[in-house]
């Protein structure tokens, strides 16, 4: 496994070689605007490295994959999600994932 893609759009964002609205960045993961938004907030939470979807992560992968999670909940809270929201993680063709870097979905309407 690499650790980025050369052609993947957000390994592109996540070094910053292609802009996006940043939420959020630490060492492992970075967060950012949908550019298509579907909710008043819809953030992505993303790993730094390349990792395709949850079909490719391994038993190791499990604190990153906490990480990531916890991130979300902070950020939801952050941008006025207070009262709840959704996540979701699209995953292979079959579940409707279009962009395959691993992705966390936050959608809600501030309170
Ligand atoms: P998926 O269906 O793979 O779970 O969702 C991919 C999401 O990425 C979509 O909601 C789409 O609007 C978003 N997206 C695709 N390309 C870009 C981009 O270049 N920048 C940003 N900020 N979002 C993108
Ligand atoms: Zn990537």
């Amino acid at each position: 496994m690499h650790h980025t893609d050369p052609h993947c759009i957000f390994c592109k964002i996540a070094a910053g070689d292609i802009p996006a609205t940043l939420a959020y960045q630490d060492d492992q993961c970075v967060a950012f605007h949908d550019i298509h938004p579907k909710a008043p907030v819809h953030l992505l939470v993303i790993p730094r490295r390349h990792i395709a979807s949850l079909l490719e992560v391994e038993a190791a992968d499990a604190p990153l994959l906490g990480h990531l999670l916890a991130v979300a909940a902070r950020l939801a809270r952050e941008h006025g999600l207070t009262a709840g929201y959704k996540t979701q993680i699209n995953t292979g063709h079959a579940g409707g994932q279009e962009v395959f870097h691993l992705h966390i979905h936050v959608l809600g309407q501030p309170q």
